[in-house]
């Protein structure tokens, strides 16, 4: 085993990271550790990693209790420091990034086909804020910390010449808008509709361009307008109202409420709708069977992140093709302030935290 630090499998492993403790509290320092490395682990030096808005619904408790004190972080992009014996996909020295699950059993019709976040056992592990059934239930803590220990299976393969700090947030906002644009075959000329224009919506935007898509965003003010146009997009409405342009395809990433219907009114006929941004649980927005019916023709569905043979897939697209977000590197001490800013419209697209200001 070539290892440039020694470990021992049996012993855990050091870990410091930023934590809440409560819903309401703001982030602090935190020590703790992670489980050995096993056979078929690697362990992963974390560079940087992104600030999904997930994470602040997590660390607030907006989708149901959390666990804490809480690590949040599912946009991961390091180098392996260490490798288990079993390991095959991985050297000493290379980078990987690690998204929003850890594990999963490995064995049902959809960990088989890699759709690992549908795993049927229930055994689909995340990367934080979640018991890990593969570790006795321990806690899992994400990437707002120096170091990740994970089944070599969940890792995805980065070049060495690829920047790692835009790399990082493609492990969650990359797939989780690419895999929706896949899945509704998203063609040359189509009109695709993107709305809310922050770190998922962007990546949204140049995807479907690149695919060869007309594309319009739909944002609550014009701040980010020009950003928008720079992109490449044909269209910028900041408002429904008087929207005349059909769309093939409009992809949801608000999250915050807002009326569904309203959207689904500006569908072509058998056009469709994907949702993936997750609006607190007392907001969530809400469709009625006759909103549904008088769309008739009209196909609305979810979309949950991606498997992670999807996620190799979007992250050699995004290379190949230089598809990286939008990125303001910050240090580990100002991710109260980049949670304020990203909840209260001030922020543009994705926070990165350097995790070199941990030390
Ligand atoms: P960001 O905060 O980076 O971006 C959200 C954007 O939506 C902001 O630009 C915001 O504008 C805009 N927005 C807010 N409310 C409205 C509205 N009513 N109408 C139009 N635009 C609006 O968040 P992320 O991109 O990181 O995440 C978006 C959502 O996706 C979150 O709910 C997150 O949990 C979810 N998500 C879902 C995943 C899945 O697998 N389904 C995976 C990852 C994330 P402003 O700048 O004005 O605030
Ligand atoms: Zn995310």
């Amino acid at each position: 085993m070539e290892n440039t630090i020694k470990f021992n499998p049996t012993e855990r492993i050091p870990a410091k990271g930023y934590a809440v403790s409560a819903k309401d509290a703001k982030f602090q320092p935190f020590n703790f550790t992670r489980h050995p490395i096993g056979d078929n682990d690697i362990f992963i030096e974390i560079l940087y990693a992104g600030i999904c808005h997930s994470d602040i619904h997590s660390a607030r408790s907006e989708w149901g209790e959390g666990i804490y004190p809480m690590v949040p972080g599912h946009e991961i992009a390091g180098k392996v420091l260490a490798i288990g014996k079993n390991v095959s996909k991985f050297k000493v020295g290379d980078y990987a990034g690690v998204g929003c699950m850890v594990n999963s059993c490995g064995e049902c019709e959809a960990c088989k086909r890699s759709q690992e976040q549908f795993c049927e056992r229930g055994q689909m592990v995340l990367t934080y804020n979640n018991l890990d059934c593969f570790h006795n239930n321990e806690p899992t803590y994400g990437g707002y910390s120096n170091n990740i220990v994970v089944s070599e299976k969940f890792a995805i393969e980065v070049p060495k010449d690829a920047p790692l700090e835009k790399v990082a947030p493609l492990l969650c906002a990359g797939i989780t808008t690419y895999s929706p644009l896949k899945f509704s075959k998203v063609k040359e000329g189509q009109h695709i509709g993107v709305a809310g224009f922050g770190g998922l919506g962007s990546m949204a935007v140049k995807y479907a361009i690149k695919m060869g898509a007309k594309v319009s965003v739909f944002a609550r003010n014009d701040n980010k307008k020009q950003n928008a146009f720079e992109m490449g997009v044909s269209n910028f409405y900041s408002s429904l109202t008087n929207v005349k342009e059909k769309f093939d395809l409009i992809i949801s990433t608000i999250p915050t409420k807002y009326d569904i219907n309203s959207y689904l009114k500006l569908l072509k006929y058998g056009g469709e709708m994907a949702i993936v941004g997750l609006p607190p649980i007392e907001t969530t927005p809400k469709i009625t069977a006759t909103q549904l019916v008088y769309n008739a023709g009209k196909k609305v569905y979810g979309s949950l992140i991606g498997g992670i043979k999807e996620t190799q897939e979007m992250m050699d697209f995004s290379l190949k093709h230089k598809i990286y977000p939008e990125t303001e590197i910050i240090d580990a001490n100002q991710i109260n302030e980049a949670y304020e800013k990203l909840t209260t419209g001030k922020a543009k697209f994705r926070y990165v935290i350097d995790m070199k200001s941990l030390q």
